[in-house]
């Protein structure tokens, strides 16, 4: 801990000043592109929560830092992802998550610092929800929609590393949503599926609106 109380153990590596011999250029800093709540709309499964945050304000939810050496056969792309902690409504902040555009592509994830959760769900109807946590590894298998969850209290980072061609495939997600959710019950993260949750939620509304 610096004096003035920065450097904290939150404080995510960086991506950067790499070297490509390959072709001999300077890796510049990695570009970092920026997720803000009213960007993920539909994301979240409760959009009264959801107008409800946005109310209060617009915050970047993620960003995603990436590194892209080359992009031929057999290159890599790392990313350094940072999901802020936090809820919308009871539901843990979360990426929007993806496929691949080539579906058969595999990617490894590296948990840096943060208490998260990786909601994996494959083609089959094989749904996980794994920890990600410092120094904890997720392979997450081809043909598999994933996204990182913030269950914790501090920035969740990691870095992901995929094949240069796997391509991000987010509009097969935006269609169904994940089937498994976050959600925090009685103060602990707690994985539902999507569609009992939403009952809930409709419960909840109709109690709420007799009242
Ligand atoms: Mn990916």
């Amino acid at each position: 801990m610096q004096a003035d109380g920065s450097g904290d153990a939150a404080a995510p590596a960086t991506v950067t000043e790499v070297r490509n011999e390959r072709t001999d250029t300077r890796g510049e800093r990695a570009p970092r592109s920026e997720r803000k709540l009213s960007q993920l709309a539909g994301c979240y499964a409760d959009p009264h929560a959801f107008n409800a945050a946005l109310e209060q304000g617009d915050p970047v939810i993620y960003s995603v830092s990436s590194l892209e050496p080359a992009s031929g056969d057999g290159d890599l792309h790392i990313g350094l992802g940072m999901v802020m902690p936090g809820k919308v409504g009871a539901e843990y902040h979360l990426t929007r998550g993806h496929l691949h555009s080539w579906r058969e592509a595999a990617e490894i994830y590296i948990g840096l610092t943060g208490n998260g959760l990786m909601l994996l769900e494959g083609q089959d109807g094989a749904d996980a929800a794994v920890p990600l946590t410092s120094n904890s590894i997720v392979y997450v298998p081809g043909h598999t929609a994933h996204r990182t969850v913030n269950i914790g209290t501090e920035p969740l980072t990691y870095l992901g590393i995929y094949p240069a061609k796997a391509g991000h495939d987010y509009a097969a997600i935006a269609q169904n949503n994940f089937r498994q959710v976050v959600i925090e019950q009685g103060g602990q993260p707690t994985v539902l599926q999507r569609k009992d949750w939403l009952e809930t939620l409709r419960s909840n509304l109709e109690l709420s609106v007799k009242e």
